[in-house]
């Protein structure tokens, strides 16, 4: 006997496939920038909901974790000898798998568990956005523990990519586009065309050793010994590649001649004298990629410009030095510091660039 129509209607829900379509309507997808600095956590239907430093305190001991995040980085510098504080994804390599699959967990498990009534049943489908420098066993990695912190699926994408997506630029056309992402333990400079990396290089040359430099100068100048977070606050408040009017930033630290506390007005004249060595090298490697890129691609990013991402493409006129050394118009993308996490929502909203940009896959 013929089977109605209905019938076959009302049973496709509950194929194999069907269960997804069933389920999708209460599920979280959730987007993860996984930055040597700074971790943001995007929700669909939400943005974003968490933005916290990549940092965990532990006991080194017991290993027991004490705190993630912002309260972890108070630590930084001032915790007991019994405690370290981690940046476990310092240099762009994950340097602290444990500390990097905890991290992670804990958020995933954060914004799982806080859905209200009904939250725990889906899992969510989760885009990570993880520097270009990790390998593929620790992407595997990566994408395991996302797997084993409740995630259905879990994708990995290269942070330059996800950048672009989240600065709007449309990637799969086969026009060049240029990202210059400079983070905190890394910067990460791609040339991209046709949904793919054309050229890319990670360096390991970004926020972090301009801190290092601020301390370095202020040693040296004025035998004072100042800790990296005064050093970041210090590049934040008036760090600029060249000052117009000078503005001015108290410092304490400790003399070093006397051991004693001291403190002195540092202007950002001189914050930019520490941190000009620093911006030569990464412009140093922009002109390279540059350099390396196909003429007909060079030919549309002159036209597009260069975008910048990340923390440092905040510092004040290094896109106009950028500009300047490259002769390549400039733009900062909007709001640098959320871009890679913007683009993994995005993706996770087209499935089919999903699949186009994705570099790992965890089922
Ligand atoms: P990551 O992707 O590596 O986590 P982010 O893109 O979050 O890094 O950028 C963090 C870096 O940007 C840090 O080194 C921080 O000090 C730096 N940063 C943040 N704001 C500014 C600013 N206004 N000027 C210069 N550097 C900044
Ligand atoms: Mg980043």
């Amino acid at each position: 006997m013929k089977r109605p129509k209905f019938i076959k209607k009302l049973s496709l829900p509950w194929n194999i496939k069907g269960l997804s379509w069933v389920f999708s309507p209460f599920s979280h997808d959730v987007g993860i920038d996984l930055g040597t600095a700074n971790t943001l956590v995007w929700v669909g239907g939400k943005g974003i909901v968490i933005r916290e430093p990549s940092v965990i305190a532990r006991n080194k001991k017991t290993r027991e974790i004490l705190a993630i995040g912002s309260s972890a980085k108070r630590m930084l510098g001032r915790a007991p000898a019994s405690i370290e504080t981690i940046r476990p994804l310092r240099d762009g390599v994950i340097a602290d798998f444990d500390a990097t699959a905890e991290m992670l967990t804990h958020y995933i498990k954060k914004v799982h568990e806080s859905g209200g009534a009904i939250p725990k049943i889906p899992r969510p489908r989760v885009v990570i956005g993880i520097p270009s420098g990790v390998t593929e066993v620790e992407r595997r990695a990566v994408a395991d523990a996302a797997l084993s912190a409740g995630a259905s699926t879990a994708h990995l994408v290269e942070e330059p990519m996800a950048a672009a997506v989240g600065a709007g630029l449309s990637i799969e056309d086969p026009e060049g586009k240029f990202i210059v992402d400079i983070g905190g333990g890394t910067a990460e400079i791609a040339t991209i065309s046709l949904g793919g990396i054309v050229l890319g290089r990670s360096i390991r040359i970004a926020g972090d050793e301009m801190d290092e430099a601020i301390v370095n100068y202020v040693r040296l100048k004025y035998s004072l010994m100042i800790g990296l977070p005064t050093a970041e606050e210090v590049k934040i408040n008036i760090g600029t590649c060249r000052p117009k009017r000078d503005k001015y930033f108290v410092v304490r630290g400790r003399d070093l001649e006397t051991g004693l506390p001291k403190s002195i007005k540092l202007s950002s004249t001189e914050v930019s004298e520490a941190l000009l060595p620093i911006i030569q090298e990464i412009i140093t490697i922009v002109v390279e990629v540059l350099e390396e890129t196909p003429p007909e691609l060079v030919s549309d990013i002159s036209q597009t410009g260069i975008v910048m991402a990340g923390g440092g493409s905040l510092l004040g006129g290094i896109d106009k030095l950028v500009s300047e050394k490259t002769r390549m118009p400039v733009v900062v993308a909007n709001d640098p510091l959320t871009c890679v996490v913007r683009g993994c929502g995005k993706v996770l909203e087209d499935g089919r660039l999903l699949s186009k940009i994705k570099v790992t896959q965890g089922l």
